[in-house]
């Protein structure tokens, strides 16, 4: 029922592109890919899209989309953009993976669904961006998922969560980042991050020193929500976890000692990326090829600040930051600690 279409150029009159931005203007809902995950788009100006939108992502109606744009002019049709520190962050970061919560205006209202504020975005990705060119609209854009579930980060994804539920998926391979954007909260003083994503806070800080870390619940309510659970059992090593001891939990949770009461827990994988970006690109759809094997993933958080350690934390089952920590919950779900003795 949902077609993928693959542009062959990424210009607004390739013809997929054209196709997709006719659906859009016709109230039509279109994944398409941006450089953090795949978007499920519609008309930011449209109710009834937006409300289609809710529909297809079974989303909860109180936790708001991001609408994107090509850049800072655009978005002066759906926020208020007329702030310093607005123009700062839109100058530095646009294009790319920051949304900044900015007052709306009347039309920005209408993907906010009546919230005094809307988030709006440039996104980098080059289809996006003929997107918005050939469609000639504000576009909100939540991740293309439904709701509760790891965001896609290939059109495969994207189909496997939608199919039948959008009319088209544009197909632009799989999303640099694999994490979603940063959101910036600027109606606030001050700026407050609400959502690591692929600006780091301390990139952010560049700009604004002041910028407060983490968000709270009724400014953002995405953060509400737990994400990704239970896709898998995920397991999340902090950088402190020896090698050693995450090797030794391979074994207890694989090996010939297999324990584990749950089948699902049957098989583990230990996924050890070497950069922080590797991990954030790579992880749901680490998440969700585990899920096909209904296998356990463990997963080495970074040691440097990254939003994939928030997004790992989040959707763990269980977090362990020292080699402690996972010898006392193996000994205390198992009925012979053998693998883990001298
Ligand atoms: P998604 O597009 O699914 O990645 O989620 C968008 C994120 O932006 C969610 O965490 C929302 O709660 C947050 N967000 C969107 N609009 C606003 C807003 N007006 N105020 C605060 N947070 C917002
Ligand atoms: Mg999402």
């Amino acid at each position: 029922m949902t077609r993928r279409l693959v542009p062959r150029s990424a210009e607004p009159d390739d013809p997929a592109i054209r196709e997709a931005a006719a659906c859009l203007q016709a109230g039509g809902l279109v994944v398409f890919p941006t450089e953090t995950v795949y978007g499920l788009g519609a008309d930011a100006t449209n109710a009834r899209a937006i409300a289609a939108v809710y529909d297809a992502k079974g989303r909860p109606a109180d936790n708001p989309l991001i609408v994107h744009v090509r850049d800072l002019d655009d978005a002066a049709q759906v926020a208020d953009v007329s702030s310093p520190s607005a123009r700062r962050f839109a100058e530095r970061f646009w294009p790319g993976p920051l949304s900044l919560v900015l007052p709306a205006t009347a039309l920005g209202s209408v993907a906010s669904r009546g919230r005094p504020t809307v988030a709006v975005r440039a996104p980098s990705h080059p289809i996006a961006r003929a997107l918005l060119v050939a469609a000639g609209l504000p576009l909100a854009a939540p991740s293309a998922n439904r709701s509760g579930r790891p965001s896609p980060t290939t059109a495969e994804h994207a189909l496997a969560e939608l199919d039948g539920r959008v009319a088209l998926v544009l197909d632009g391979g799989s999303c640099r980042f694999g994490i979603e954007s940063s959101v910036l909260d600027l109606t606030v003083d001050p700026p407050r991050l609400l959502r690591p994503g692929g600006v780091s806070l301390a990139v952010l800080r560049q700009v604004d020193p002041h910028v407060s870390p983490g968000g709270d619940a009724a400014r953002s309510p995405g953060t509400r929500y737990a994400h990704y659970q239970p896709i898998v059992p995920l397991i999340a090593l902090g950088p402190a976890v020896s090698a050693e001891v995450a090797e030794r939990l391979v074994l207890v949770l694989d090996g010939p000692d297999a324990w584990m009461g749950t089948r699902a827990m049957g098989t583990a994988t230990l996924v050890e990326r070497v950069t922080a970006d590797a991990v954030a690109h790579h992880l749901y759809a680490d998440l969700r090829d585990l899920e096909q094997d209904h296998a356990t993933l463990i997963v080495r958080l970074p040691d440097v600040e990254h939003a994939v350690a928030e997004r790992a934390r989040r959707a763990a089952s269980w977090t362990f930051d020292s080699d402690d920590e996972v010898t006392a919950w193996i000994r205390a779900r198992t009925p012979r600690s053998s693998a883990l003795e001298p």
